[in-house]
């Protein structure tokens, strides 16, 4: 992303934290080039190979049974990839496989589905981690740690977004590419090998980077399985968040098959302002989207919906809009996030002052809801998390603004 993208951080490049496979005395630049190295080679593997890590274990054991190996020898395999702080990227780090078993994978399978190009550090801390895929484009993942001992990694699910949200850097750039399963879980894999011994475990995951998750939704489903597995990167289900726009029946579908959590992005009180800044609203309106909601969440036990609300001057965050978002959710165990809206080159909104912020989100603690707010700072973890992409120079076209906003523009 550029960096003109993002004025509310300032990055510098920083590749201090990167583990190579074949140095540990490497200073950091080498390490970088040595990290992309194996990756390039990789490239050169591919092919017919084997990408282990679009598989989920029992797919695992039938392609290792497949290979002419004992079943049992998957775990030992998955254990290495994603266990034990192994991470392996290399067939090297394939540690205590039999060597047949190994000399095979090293044959007929590939361990490492991104190349790392660039690593941009925040003046907060927080990093950017630039992935090239195989054809070329690039993706985006953000660590953010947290001084409570909660480091977040934040991912991508597809190049760009179909969405069209008028309010998002990332909708700008219009649908590139679905992210396949492998290039998901490696995001959470790459975060945990190159950030752990700075940051401390890697505990939260949450799908708020590039992309729509449910446009992508059987990766998706298949991905967040993979990085909840209890016998490989086990994170816990409540700690790794799916946020979606508000594509109805694949929610419905991810309420059923996953046991992970889910935020949906609200940011609007009518189905009017909702129609203009989200138009995936005109498909499935907020009646639907929250009755669905209403409906689903009934069934499950212990079980909340975070809802995310940009806060958009003049738009969306009059105290009539906490009013209705009172009665709006009323039913629905859910929390509601705050969010500042962060300025770019590809809207024209405005951010909510922060003391109007804090009168909204008063209105909505008086109205019974449990809300948290992220106020517009270089450090705010969720607005790096929405500026993601690199739209070039084809952009989609942004909507007709509604008479009655344009003067809030
Ligand atoms: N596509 C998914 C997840 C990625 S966007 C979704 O829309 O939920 C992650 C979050 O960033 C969403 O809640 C979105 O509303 C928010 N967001 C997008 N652009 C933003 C901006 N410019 N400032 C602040 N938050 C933004
Ligand atoms: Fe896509 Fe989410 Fe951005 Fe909307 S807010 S364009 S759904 S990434």
């Amino acid at each position: 992303m550029a960096a003109q993208a993002l004025p509310f951080l300032r990055w510098s490049r920083s590749a201090s934290t990167l583990r190579a496979c074949s140095s540990s005395t490497a200073t950091p630049h080498r390490l970088l080039s040595t990290l992309r190295r194996p990756a390039a080679a990789a490239r050169c593997e591919s092919g017919s190979k084997a990408m282990l890590k679009g598989m989920d274990f029992s797919e695992l054991e039938n392609w290792v049974r497949a290979q002419g190996f004992r079943p049992g020898q998957a775990m030992m395999l998955w254990k290495c990839l994603y266990g034990n702080n192994a991470w392996a990227h290399c067939h090297d780090e394939l540690v205590g496989l039999n060597k047949d078993f190994r000399k095979m994978i090293t044959e007929r399978a590939d361990l490492k589905a991104l190349t790392v190009k660039d690593i941009l550090t925040a003046s907060d801390g927080t990093r950017k981690i630039l992935f090239s895929l195989e054809d070329g484009p690039v993706i985006e993942t953000v660590i953010i740690p947290c001084a409570r001992g909660r480091t977040t990694v934040c991912v991508s699910s597809q190049v760009g977004c179909a969405m069209n949200c008028q309010f998002c850097f990332t909708g700008r750039m219009g649908l590139r590419k679905h992210l396949s399963t492998a290039e998901i879980v490696e995001q959470a894999v790459f975060a945990r090998r190159l950030f752990s011994d700075e940051f401390g475990a890697i505990t939260n995951v949450v799908f708020m980077g590039m992309g729509e998750p449910f446009h992508n939704i059987d990766n998706v489903i298949k991905a967040s399985s993979i990085m909840v597995d209890d016998q490989g990167l086990h994170f816990s289900p409540r700690k790794v968040t799916v946020s979606t726009s508000g594509l109805v029946p694949q929610l419905k579908r991810f309420l059923h098959e996953s046991n992970c959590s889910l935020a949906v992005s609200l940011n609007a009180t009518t189905d009017e302002v909702r129609n203009w800044i989200m138009p995936i609203n005109r498909k499935y309106n907020l009646n639907l989207l929250l009755g669905t909601l209403r409906e689903e969440l009934c069934l499950k036990k212990n079980y909340r919906v975070l809802f995310e609300y940009v806060m958009l001057s003049g738009v969306n965050d009059s105290m009539d809009d906490a009013k209705r978002l009172i009665e709006l959710v009323q039913g629905i165990p859910c929390k509601i996030n705050l969010i500042s809206f962060n300025p770019h080159s590809g809207s024209q909104f405005k951010p909510t002052p922060d003391e109007k912020i804090i009168e909204f989100r008063n209105v909505l603690i008086q109205g019974g809801l449990t809300v948290f707010v992220r106020l517009s700072r270089g450090d705010d973890q969720m607005a790096a998390c929405g500026q993601l992409g690199e739209p070039g120079d084809y952009q989609l076209p942004l909507l007709r603004v509604p008479e009655k906003f344009q003067v809030a523009l």
